[in-house]
């Protein structure tokens, strides 16, 4: 199969990088009009097309990033339902899954997850993974065997998501030296009621000191929560601050600041920047989960503020998390359902350059990815190709795509 090829094509203004500029022609959605070709799979030319009043019919995207996704679990739903659609009863779901979980079955969710994920156009994956002390650890080896696997087409992280007290232990211990080979990211959940605020910060100690120690990444589910508005938040920050260590550290969620003032927000937001937390803001299960009244249509749903902590010069990433599991009974490991959702809930304009930043850009940076996202010449020609002409195309329900992956065709 080839990996050269040449075409017109629409593309966001923000997402290309192009020397020359003079005639470049974008429309009013933000989308220029280029001419993009690619051998042996980098780009190796981009300029503005050269033909008057007249439109590429294919938009191209990056391929995309997916930072928060749960694979261990992904599909469960009918086996697990949570037809109460409450985090309680999520979380009482997923232990009685826990149960019956066995390596085969979460490697078979893996594959099934990465074989959508690559179809509907990610080149990269964080998934978290469910981690207890009674767990089969042969569980990590086939894991990293299966990132090896997919190497080629996709980047895979995995992050152990362990109660914070398992990094206490002899168990964490290991997990976290064999994860300094593979290049693993600790895990862990702060969410209230935090009834007993000095034994979280010792906890959020350990996981800190055992992330410096093995020069290991955090990623933490934080402030999920509809109470307590940024409590976790607070006690991570004045846990960094006390022990004066630099973890890379990434807050998942962080969705119950969004109640407190606008001024606490940026400031807050402020402290993350400086700290350099990235954040994920996880739209699609704060609005299923949280807040829900059985009686009412409450509007008042939590997720993370984005454009305030953008203000304040956070870099926030959009995320998915659950597929087809007691947390989130939909989703398909696709961008374009993320994105067509995201974007009216959170009103987000597509055509803004701070939007598809948190979409695109941020993620590549999050994940520590080789190509930062931005299309340019010498970047590789890794494209999601789709049969449109606007965002109204994009965002609809029968958009056909083609996947390049090092300037293939993905079939
Ligand atoms: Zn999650």
């Amino acid at each position: 199969m080839s990996n050269s090829g040449k075409s017109e094509f629409l593309i966001p203004r923000s997402l290309c990088e192009i020397e020359n500029t003079d005639n470049l022609k974008v429309d009013s959605e933000n989308l220029a009009s280029v001419y993009v070709a690619w051998e042996k799979g980098i780009v190796s030319e981009l300029k503005p097309v050269n033909i008057e009043n007249k439109k590429p019919k294919k938009i191209l995207f990056p391929r995309f990033v997916e930072t928060h996704s749960h694979f261990d679990k992904s599909f469960t739903f009918g086996e697990f339902p949570n037809f109460k659609s409450t985090y309680k009863e999520a979380l009482s779901v997923n232990l009685e899954e826990h149960k019956t979980r066995t390596n085969d079955k979460v490697l078979e969710r893996a594959e099934r997850s990465l074989n959508l994920a690559l179809k509907n156009g990610y080149r990269a994956i964080r998934s978290h993974i469910d981690t207890f002390e009674t767990q089969d650890k042969n569980i990590w080896d086939e894991l990293f065997k299966l990132q090896k696997k997919y190497s080629s087409k996709l980047k895979l992280q995995f992050v152990a998501l362990a109660p914070l007290e398992f990094w206490d232990t002899p168990h964490g211990e290991v997990l976290a030296e064999k994860f300094s080979k593979e290049k693993g990211i600790l895990g862990g959940v702060l969410v209230p009621p935090f009834v007993n605020k000095t034994k979280i910060k010792y906890l959020i100690s350990k996981t800190l000191l055992l992330a410096d120690k093995y020069k290991l990444e955090i990623d933490l589910h934080i402030d999920e929560s509809t109470i307590e508005p940024g409590a976790g938040i607070k006690l991570l920050l004045e846990t960094i601050d006390r022990l004066n260590i630099k973890v890379p550290i990434t807050c998942s969620h962080l969705s119950s600041i969004l109640s407190l003032n606008n001024n606490e927000i940026l400031k807050l937001g402020r402290k993350i920047a400086e700290k350099d937390i990235k954040v994920i803001a996880l739209p699609l299960t704060n609005f299923w989960l949280l807040n829900r009244k059985d009686k009412s249509t409450a509007l008042n749903r939590p997720v993370a503020p984005i454009k305030q902590l953008q203000k304040s010069l956070v870099d926030v990433s959009i995320g998915s998390d659950n597929v087809q599991d007691p947390w989130y009974p939909f989703g398909n490991y696709d961008p374009f359902y993320l994105i067509s959702l995201a974007m009216p809930i959170l009103q987000l304009n597509p055509w803004e350059r701070l939007t598809l930043s948190s979409i695109l850009l941020s993620p590549s940076r999050l994940l520590n990815l080789n190509w930062d996202g931005l299309v340019k010449i010498g970047c590789p020609a890794d494209f999601v190709l789709l049969d449109a002409e606007k965002w109204a195309d994009i965002f609809s329900s029968n958009l056909k795509r083609e996947v390049l992956i090092n300037g293939e065709l993905y079939t």
